[in-house]
């Protein structure tokens, strides 16, 4: 990825870089944090909704991490608990109290948890879910959805190759999203179109004995926030019921962001079991897996789940800080009017120029599209004018507005972006468009 337009200076960020590529591959700790030897920016600290780099140019943040930081960077509370956190001391190999206290929020917030089991990324929780539906079941197969993402582990790290989509008219090849994912792994998997319950339904018809789990995000994250129909996420549910198998709901972006009870409130479903991650803590590393009783106790009965970190003491009183503001704030509320208001601004600019565009998601967090049209599928994603889009996100990221560079993530919303933030963010937003006509 290359942020082509550079107007602000970037020398201290240009100098780490030079040194940090001595040290780190491609000087980041995440391939997708390398903008290009010029462009990659380091941090120096956040507060609130905005971030500062190490030039001291300053910037709102629509990345929030991909999604964590929901009550915005260093929230003076979460900290404090998080601190407090800390004073129990950092692991035992044992069990700690609030283990039990999160859990509950969790059950509260999430109906289809009976029981919860905590990690520490989004990947670990899939991971978990996966082997747990598959160990309940006795089956080794599952099918997830094209443009989804559910982390960086083998069974997960497939895609609809982006070059064989030209063709409607065939199912594009799936690949692996890089080197050294075993080819072996295809075996495993069926990956249908999303929103598209026919496909799945051919497959669980003639494959279900043979399937443990059928994977989904409610929201495609990391496809710009392409949204599940609610006809056809209730398809899912009641096809993974009629045919056996379970439904694992990833709500690692979504979940506690898009409400109280995440995605699976919005759209009227229970899973199986589901995953929530990055807005549980607001940014601490904690993952939860949630499911039914049945399915849950079997990591007492022949299924493995553990790590030296998980329910990390921290993490646990950050969590529960977090989570215990989204219940009983109107953080959320805040957090959706704000992506309503930033949504018309932008559809003003953008109509008064006569610019085709759409927006897809969820107000917290949604994709903005250069075509008329909202994708409803990873096929159909590419409709958009994405060079449109890419030269007015580096005009905009240039003026201080920190928004996703390429159009893959959705823009996300803390509750700590206000009128300020959205004055500035409509202002520049339209200056960057401007630029880019
Ligand atoms: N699942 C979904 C839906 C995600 O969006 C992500 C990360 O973006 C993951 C899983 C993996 O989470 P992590 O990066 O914490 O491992």
């Amino acid at each position: 990825m290359s942020i082509k337009v550079q107007r602000r200076k970037l020398d201290k960020s240009r100098a780490h870089f030079k040194e940090a590529v001595q040290h780190l591959p491609l000087g980041v700790s995440s391939n997708f944090r390398f903008w290009g030897e010029d462009e990659t920016v380091f941090v120096k600290h956040g507060k609130g909704a905005r971030l500062w780099d190490l030039d001291g140019n300053e910037y709102i943040d629509y990345r929030l991490g991909y999604g964590p930081a929901i009550l915005g960077h260093c929230h003076p509370e979460v900290d404090a608990a998080a601190r407090e956190g800390q004073s129990v001391g950092t692991v035992f190999a044992l069990g700690t109290e609030k283990e039990v206290t999160v859990a509950k929020l969790i059950k509260e917030m999430m109906p289809a948890a009976d029981l919860v089991r905590f990690s520490n990324s989004g990947t670990e929780a899939v991971m978990a879910a996966l082997r747990l539906a598959r160990g309940y079941t006795g089956k080794d197969n599952y099918v997830t959805f094209e443009g989804s993402y559910h982390g960086l582990f083998d069974a997960t790290m497939w895609t609809a190759d982006p070059e064989d989509m030209k063709d409607q008219s065939k199912d594009p090849k799936v690949i692996p999203y890089g080197q050294g994912i075993p080819q072996l792994v295809r075996n495993l998997f069926y990956q249908v179109p999303y929103n598209d319950a026919q496909r799945l339904e051919d497959v669980l018809k003639k494959h279900h004995d043979s399937i443990a789990a059928v994977l989904i995000e409610p929201i495609l994250g990391n496809c710009c926030g392409i949204p599940s129909k609610p006809e056809f996420i209730k398809a899912v549910r009641a096809l993974c019921t009629k045919y056996n198998v379970i439904m694992i709901v990833d709500e690692v972006k979504t979940g506690f962001r898009v409400g109280r009870g995440g995605a699976q409130a919005l759209y009227g479903i229970e899973a199986d079991i589901f995953t929530v991650a990055k807005a549980v803590a607001n940014g601490y590393p904690i993952s939860a897996i949630g499911g039914k009783e049945e399915i849950m106790r079997k990591y007492g009965k022949g299924v493995a789940h553990g790590g030296t970190y998980t329910a990390q003491a921290m993490s646990l009183a950050a969590a529960e800080k977090t989570l215990t503001i989204l219940r009983d704030t109107d953080a959320l509320e805040v957090i959706a009017n704000y992506g309503k208001a930033m949504q018309e601004g932008m559809h003003k600019v953008l109509t008064k120029r006569g610019i085709p565009h759409s927006f897809t998601g969820h107000h917290s967090m949604s994709g903005l599209f250069f075509s008329a049209e909202a994708p409803t599928t990873y096929r159909n994603w590419k409709l958009s004018d994405y060079t449109f889009y890419d030269t007015m996100a580096g005009y905009l990221i240039d003026m201080g507005v920190m928004c996703e560079p390429d159009s893959r993530e959705p823009w996300f919303i803390s509750s700590a972006h206000d009128q300020k933030c959205l004055d500035e963010t409509l202002q520049k937003f339209e200056e960057a468009v401007d630029l880019t006509l």
